[in-house]
């Protein structure tokens, strides 16, 4: 009971600045409080694509504090379809020109934007300022100012923001991340990361540096990135990339290959790399002074699994990611804390990808202050 009169008391506070500070938001927040923290989040989805379509729309109904509220869509016609698949009201239907009108609408808490990486700063900056809390796949966006954007936005208008890195919520990642903190293999001392595809499509916006930002690294490659962060449980000091291209046709735009280098201040060594030309990099290993262990496959949506040197196996129940991912979000709105992949977590990434883009460009070894 304490616990809820203090998230209750922790709410109201919260509300009470966020309407000080954005006053478009006081319909929102007073409709917020009138119910408990167990409630269900109203969740409007932001770009109607393929992960959209694929993936979060699936997963909400597996969550215990999403629903699907709303949708935010260019196309008519998928504004049609998702109506009548999903009940969507017509008042929880925008575009992207009038997302700005979601401030007069409660039922909508969250945007989950999910378009092309160039334009998540876009949606998320318009979510804000109707009062929205944000949630955006990663990557984040494709550079550093306008991950920058993204955090004043939300902090301006008092509301959360958290990048869609699935991977932090399957337990197989989790588990690996404990056996690292806890040092159960001893000091940690190098680790190998990758994530690549066989990409299709020629015309698709991904191989296109207006939309995408970059290539395999801004796609796939992050998540090894990420996996290099989480592990050591430390900010890279230095970086070094090299990139080769095979294809200069499809890949006129954008990166193909690239393995780079992480230095940490411990001295842990990150070996990682990405591609968009093979299919069935997806692993990392974590090499300690008393044994190793890592995921193999260890970034897919399900069937993630590993080894360690004691013998053990690593392998969790299936479990959906992004429903997780989701709840945890909705969790830290409900609680007013912050999410283990806030806007912060996103930036440090985006600025690495730069280091590393950098460093291939200039050949040279790329400190980071
Ligand atoms: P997609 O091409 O299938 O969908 C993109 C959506 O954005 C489409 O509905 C499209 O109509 C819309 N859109 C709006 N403006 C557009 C424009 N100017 N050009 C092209 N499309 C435009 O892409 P996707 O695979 O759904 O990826 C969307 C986002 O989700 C990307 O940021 C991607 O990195 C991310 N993603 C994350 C995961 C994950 O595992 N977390 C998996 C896939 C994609």
């Amino acid at each position: 009971m304490n616990a809820i009169l203090n998230s209750r008391r922790r709410f109201l506070k919260t509300a009470a600045l966020a309407a000080a500070s954005a006053p478009w938001i006081t319909r929102f927040a007073s409709t917020a409080r009138a119910e408990g923290p167990d409630r269900k989040l109203g969740f409007a989805l932001c770009g109607l694509g393929g992960l959209a379509t694929g993936q979060l729309a699936p997963a909400i109904p597996k969550t215990k504090n999403c629903r699907l509220a709303g949708i935010v869509t260019g196309h008519p016609d998928k504004a049609e379809k998702w109506k009548a698949q999903y009940s969507i009201p017509d008042k929880n239907i925008y575009n992207y020109e009038n997302m700005e009108k979601m401030a007069d609408n409660p039922d909508i808490d969250v945007v989950y934007v999910a378009t092309p990486n160039a334009l998540h700063a876009e949606m998320a900056v318009k979510a804000a300022k109707a009062g929205k809390h944000v949630l955006c796949e990663k990557p984040m966006e494709v550079s550093v100012q306008k991950c920058r954007q993204m955090i004043d936005a939300c902090k301006a208008a008092n509301r959360l923001l958290a990048i869609g890195y699935r991977s932090r919520f399957d337990p197989n990642t989790q588990e690996c991340i404990q056996l690292a903190r806890q040092k159960v293999f001893g000091q940690t001392k190098i680790i190998e990361a990758g994530f690549g595809f066989r990409i299709g499509d020629p015309n698709q916006w991904r191989l296109k540096r207006d939309l995408a930002g970059g290539g395999a690294l801004m796609d796939v490659g992050i998540y090894a990135l990420q996996a290099a962060r989480y592990l050591s449980g430390e900010e890279p000091a230095i970086v070094t990339a090299l990139e080769t291209k095979t294809d200069p046709v499809k890949f006129k735009e954008v990166d193909e290959s690239i393995t780079w280098q992480l230095k940490f201040p411990s001295g842990i060594i990150a070996n990682c790399s990405t591609t968009f030309i093979v299919s069935g990099i997806d692993s990392y290993t974590l090499f300690a002074e008393g044994g190793a262990f890592g995921l193999s496959p260890a970034f897919n949506y399900d069937g993630n699994r590993g080894m360690r040197t004691d013998g053990r196996r690593i392998q969790y129940p299936p479990m959906d990611q992004f429903a997780a991912e989701m709840d945890d979000f909705a969790q830290c709105i409900l609680q007013n804390k912050p999410s283990i992949v806030s806007g912060e977590e996103g930036l440090r990434d985006i600025r690495i990808v730069t280091a590393i883009y950098e460093s291939i460009r200039t050949g040279k070894a790329v400190p980071l202050a």
